[in-house]
């Protein structure tokens, strides 16, 4: 029995080692500066967090998440899954019920109290009263490990079809109307003609409304793999935004520099529509 579940162990991590190596060839070119401009008519990613405090998996989920077209953050413990639910809006958060800094049903319970993302537990426990609980509490849908990429991809985008998407939204920043759904920013007939990095740090900025953004957490938006890039690369794609957005503004800087931190927009407001 021991040596059925060394070989078993064996055998998941061998599965999830060449998903990340699958995943990790894939993957395009880090290269934010060779980007073409996005046409305004693709539709944004999902925005999901993964949180999940086994590294290889985690690593393995974000990469598989991400592969089907999503956009994923990740958490390793309940502590920061809060502090990114904080500082971020999400679609959908794909939850880990065995964590080592809260009991996982209570957790559930937490994010689901008020308006909050989907929310879909993956987890190694298949008992019928952990799923129950896990739906009791307000979990949107239950995966029992390990789980089919594409199969938790499609479970996410339905979860979120049937409770909407409460983060899209559009802002007002100055004379700009910020179109998250649309990826567009316009001032009357005038397209800022945003690439695809300039938008995603403003998006990103519009999500944290007002509050100061770290150039790690910017860096993460705009990179596949933040540890092997440049944070200056945020540098040079603020200034690029605020050139861009500097057309019609007004006196005041609509981006703002937090020194040795980061940035946050000035007077960012949410827009009708
Ligand atoms: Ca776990």
């Amino acid at each position: 029995m021991k040596l059925r579940r060394a070989t078993a162990d064996r055998l998941t991590y061998e599965i999830i080692d060449g998903a990340i190596r699958a995943a990790r060839a894939l993957e395009p070119s880090t290269d934010t500066f060779q980007e073409a401009e996005i046409p305004s008519v693709q539709s944004p990613a999902l925005r999901v967090l993964v949180v999940e405090d086994e590294a290889l998996i985690r690593g393995a989920l974000v990469l598989g998440l991400r592969q089907e077209g999503l956009d994923v953050a990740e958490a390793g413990d309940a502590a920061s899954c809060r502090a990114a639910m904080k500082s971020s809006r999400f679609d959908a958060v794909v939850l880990d019920l065995g964590l080592p800094d809260a009991d996982g049903v209570k957790l559930a319970a937490e994010l689901c109290a008020g308006p909050r993302p989907g929310l879909i537990v993956v987890t190694r426990r298949a008992e019928m009263g952990a799923r129950i609980e896990a739906l009791d509490v307000g979990a949107d849908d239950y995966l029992v490990k390990p789980v089919h990429y594409p199969e938790l991809a499609a479970r996410i985008r339905s979860v979120v079809r049937r409770r909407g998407h409460p983060g899209r939204r559009k802002v007002q920043l100055g004379a700009w109307l910020v179109d998250l759904e649309a990826r567009t920013a316009t001032a009357d007939a005038l397209s800022a003609g945003l690439t695809r990095g300039e938008f995603d740090i403003l998006a990103r900025l519009a999500d944290a409304e007002g509050r100061v953004v770290s150039r790690d957490d910017l860096l993460e938006v705009i990179s596949r793999n933040p540890q092997d890039s440049d944070p200056r690369s945020v540098d040079m794609l603020v200034s690029r935004l605020r050139r861009k957005l500097g057309q019609v503004a007004s006196h005041d800087e609509l981006i703002a520099t937090a020194p040795g931190y980061g940035y946050r927009l000035n007077g960012a407001s949410d827009a009708a529509g």
